[in-house]
Formats: C-alpha cells, structure tokens, sequence
C-alpha cells in the first residue's frame, strides 16, 4: 500500500465507523484459512482465489455481505467477519516515522476512511486495534475496522472489519 493512504495516528484525533459502507464497496479482504472455511459454510460462493490466496467475492465492486438499510452500510455476517473487518481502516506496521509508533509498533489509518476525526479519541482505540492484532502486518497487507457495535444492536451499521490480513484497494485487485 502506498505509504500516502496511510495516516500515522497521532495526526487522528478521533474515529469512528460512520457507517458509510465505502470500505465494504472498493476493498478486497483476504482470507485465513480458517476464515475461508467458515465463509464458505455460510455462502459457497463467497470466497474468490487470487495470487495470494483467499478473498471475499464482491459483486458489481461489493462484498458479497454487504447490504444497506436506511441509507447506511451493513455487514451481513458481523459476528463472522474476517479479521481484516474487524481492523479496518487500522494498519499495524514494523516501522514508520515517530508520530505513528505506539509502544514497539507503528499504527496509521487509511486517510480514505469516512470516520476518521469523529467518534472517540484515537488513544482509547489503540490498545483495541493491537488486541485484535498484535503482530505488524506484511507491508501488502492491510488491516481493517473497528466497529464496536454490532447491527444487532445498532440496526444497519456498516461492518467494520479487519487482520493480519490483506485488505487491498479495489484498484489493485485482481479480476475476479
Ligand atoms: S470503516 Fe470507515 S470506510 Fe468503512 S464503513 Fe466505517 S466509516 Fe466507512
Ligand atoms: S465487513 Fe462484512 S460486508 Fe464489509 S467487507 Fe467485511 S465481510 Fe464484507
């Protein structure tokens, strides 16, 4: 990814998933194995196979999960949702400049993310993003979302995803 769609952290004040669903609509979420088994439990078709391995399957450039009620973005299979959803728009890295490093790692935003200066101050969310994933992602490799709610309880709300694993711009994906 290159190194201007990512934010250090400390230049964020706050974020939270505003629900706009873009994520969801331009980016490709790769698999863990596991992951592939349990999305192919619940939709066969659901998992495309790229250079790299595993993806969710978008359709007409949407996860094939998403859906949309009164105008905001949700996640069909919240509880299910891949590590990358969960992490979104939250990439954790080796190395970077000092206003990304946060104890032993580096943590930035993809500045493309809709909530991104509202919600909560982004030190409380921090130690949050590194427990869904405490070890720096590979640099072709993003992480996605944080949502901490589910639509269960917050009817319509848009996934917020993300992992270890691959969550790539929608331009650099390949055809599926
Ligand atoms: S994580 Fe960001 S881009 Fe994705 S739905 Fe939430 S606000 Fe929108
Ligand atoms: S959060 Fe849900 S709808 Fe959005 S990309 Fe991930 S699996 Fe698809």
């Amino acid at each position: 990814m290159p190194p201007e769609e990512l934010v250090p952290w400390r230049d964020v004040e706050r974020w939270e998933c505003v629900r706009c669903g873009k994520c969801c609509k331009t980016l490709d979420v790769s698999l863990s194995f596991e992951e592939e088994e349990v999305l192919k439990t619940v939709r066969p078709d659901s998992v495309v196979y790229g250079k790299i391995g595993a993806y969710v399957r978008r359709v007409d450039g949407k996860c094939v999960f998403y859906a949309e009620k009164s105008g905001k973005g949700m996640c069909t299979i919240y509880s299910l949702r891949p590590k990358a959803c969960k992490l979104y728009p939250f990439y954790v890295r080796n190395s970077g400049p000092e206003n990304a490093r946060y104890g032993s790692f580096y943590v930035f935003l993809h500045r493309e993310c809709e909530g991104i200066g509202v919600g909560r101050p982004i030190a409380e969310i921090l130690p949050e993003v590194l427990n869904i994933s405490p070890v720096p992602v590979p640099e072709t490799s993003a992480s996605r979302g944080l949502c901490s709610e589910s639509p269960s309880r917050r009817s319509g709300r848009a996934s917020c995803k993300f992992s270890a694993h691959a969550l790539n711009r929608q331009s650099s994906s390949r055809s599926r």
